[in-house]
């Protein structure tokens, strides 16, 4: 290799190895939580996401990312290498388990998550099973709104009007402000409502993961059970059906099924073999 080549890139990835080593280290800890299925990982990880790739970085997959891949207009990779980094990993782990990125890596995300965690059940409302799968449709809306918009008029301040991710650089005017401040009092009685409902980005997410390779297992007996159906807060549990497309990954039914004092799958089994034994 030629050193003086070599000697550029040490150059250009120096001022990059810090960001790059903690977005690693950051990644590693979503999928160490993911895989694990641990509940105080997962905190962790949305805790980091909040402070690390929230306040500190204000690095978060955008419909701004979706419109520079439209026109062809991606940042230069040597400059900008971690938000290749992320971008692939998000795509990525889309592609091979679904909107994992949703569940825990999005710092807007992990924050209304944490919300959700401390806010008291009781005041919270329930959005009714007809409506929540009707109202899943307008992120979908919204973010062939925001394309078609875009490629009209090559605005991309448009963004503003759709996500609030700008909050994480305290940049906003006081009617934006006022808008977040009325989301954020709205998803206090609605649990990740923005996420649920109205964002392009977890809706494209959502159409990528219909390609989910590791599928969440399901057993026979989910068929009639509905225990999971109940515990997701996604609404993505339909019968037997996980639906790929609200799914975020957030290990809730898949702790369920590992339970064998909760999960019918593993009581049946264990009275099928009590019965097995009393007979022989
Ligand atoms: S739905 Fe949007 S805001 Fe919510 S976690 Fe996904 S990308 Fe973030
Ligand atoms: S409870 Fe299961 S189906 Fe619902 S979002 Fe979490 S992982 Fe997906």
């Amino acid at each position: 290799m030629d050193p003086a080549a070599a000697e550029s890139w040490r150059e250009i990835l120096g001022p990059q190895a810090a960001e790059l080593g903690l977005l690693t280290a950051f990644l590693v800890l979503a999928l160490v939580s993911f895989f694990r299925k641990s509940v105080p990982l997962k905190y962790a990880t949305m805790a980091a996401s909040v402070g690390y790739l929230g306040f500190v970085k204000s690095r978060l997959v955008s419909v701004v990312d979706i419109f520079g891949l439209l026109s062809r207009d991606l940042p230069i990779f040597k400059y900008n290498v971690a938000w290749y980094v992320l971008s692939v990993f998000t795509i990525a782990s889309t592609v091979l388990w679904g909107r994992l990125y949703c569940g825990r890596i999005c710092a807007f995300g992990s924050m209304t998550q944490i919300m959700d965690a401390v806010i008291p059940e009781k005041i919270r409302f329930d959005v009714p099973v007809a409506l929540e799968r009707r109202a899943a449709w307008i992120k979908y809306g919204l973010l062939g709104a925001v394309i078609v918009y875009f490629l009209a008029t090559r605005d991309l301040l448009i963004y503003r009007f759709v996500e609030p991710f700008w909050m994480f650089s305290l940049f906003g005017t006081p009617v934006m402000w006022a808008g977040l401040g009325a989301l954020l009092l709205a998803t206090v009685f609605v649990r990740n409502l923005y996420c649920r409902f109205l964002c392009p980005v977890g809706a494209l997410l959502g159409l990528i993961s219909n390609l989910t390779v590791f599928k969440i297992k399901r057993w026979s007996e989910c068929n009639t059970c509905k225990i999971c159906e109940k515990t997701c807060e996604w609404g993505a549990i339909r019968g037997p059906l996980i639906v790929k497309t609200e799914c975020v990954r957030c290990d809730d039914c898949e702790r369920l099924y590992l339970d064998q004092q909760k999960c019918p799958h593993w009581i049946i089994l264990r009275r099928k073999s009590e019965k097995l034994f009393v007979s022989s």
